[in-house]
């Protein structure tokens, strides 16, 4: 249904633009149709939890879920379509092809989440395949992502523009997130060491240093001083590769994951720019 909807759009000139989100919207998410519709004129959002990116012990089932209310900003927001696939619908039964990258997912997230972005990459070709974008609108909140399917979209020819849209952050300062509904008051405040890490990562820079080692001993510092929290990595790396660099001699990327409480947080920033 949605591919043939999406043959008509394209038969009638329509340039589709296509949001991929997990659901359980945020104005973040807004802020990514916002920048679509000025990309192209057929926009759709696309809600799937994906089962394949995560991983056995994460959390897949307590995922937040408000399809109703996900409806209703989508309404507002002059979107075309939603596609709400199932997981059956997505993954038949003898389901057994995936997409995967060789080294960007060695990286930081990947690390510690070893099957997650061949799931992600696999989900984006048939949420591509299926809805024929044009353009497609990702966020830099989730940064490690866009460049894999950046350089997925080069690899495979897929011939889709992806556009890197800016994190949209709560007025304090933390990325907002849907995960950031699994945290109590106390580990609301526990989040936002997040933020203050990459905040103190810039003022270091700002004043000379350039020793990576010696901003990521300041943020683990910062992060450790607040309760419940728990650092899954914290890395200064190139902005392309990923891999980390030593002496921030360029632009570089920020990037960390830290457990607050159940919930796990990422976020970055573009350093020395
Ligand atoms: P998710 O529903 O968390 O999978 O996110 C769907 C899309 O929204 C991804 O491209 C994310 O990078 C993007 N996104 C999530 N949080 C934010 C945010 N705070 N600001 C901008 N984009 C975001």
């Amino acid at each position: 249904m949605m591919q043939a909807r999406s043959d008509r759009m394209r038969r009638q000139y329509k340039t589709i633009v296509l949001v991929p989100t997990m659901g359980f919207l945020h104005e973040g998410h807004l802020s990514l149709i916002k920048e679509g519709h000025r990309h192209g004129d057929d926009m759709v959002v696309s809600i799937f939890v994906n089962p394949t990116q995560f991983g056995p012990d994460e959390d897949l089932e307590s995922y937040p879920k408000n399809l109703e209310r996900d409806l209703e900003l989508l309404q507002k927001q002059g979107v075309n379509a939603v596609f709400t696939p199932d997981a059956k619908e997505i993954y038949g039964k003898k389901f057994q092809t995936y997409v995967t990258l060789e080294k960007l997912p060695n990286y930081l997230c990947g690390a510690s989440r070893p099957i997650h972005f061949r799931g992600v990459a696999t989900v984006v070709t048939k949420l591509f395949n299926t809805v024929k974008p044009h353009v497609a609108v990702f966020g830099l909140k989730d940064y490690q992502q866009l460049i894999v399917i950046r350089q997925m979209v080069r690899d495979l020819d897929f011939g889709i523009e992806i556009i890197g849209a800016p994190t949209l952050r709560e007025p304090d300062g933390l990325a907002m997130s849907s995960r950031n509904n699994y945290l109590t008051a106390e580990q609301r405040i526990s989040a936002l060491s997040l933020y203050k890490s990459l905040q103190k990562a810039k003022e270091l820079i700002k004043s000379g240093i350039r020793d990576a080692a010696t901003i990521i001993d300041a943020a683990t510092e910062l992060i450790q001083s607040y309760p419940e929290t728990d650092i899954d990595y914290i890395s200064i790396c190139d902005t392309e590769t990923l891999v980390d660099i030593k002496a921030i001699d360029r632009p570089v990327v920020m990037a960390l994951a830290v457990k607050v409480g159940k919930a796990r947080l990422i976020d970055n920033m573009i350093l020395n720019q």
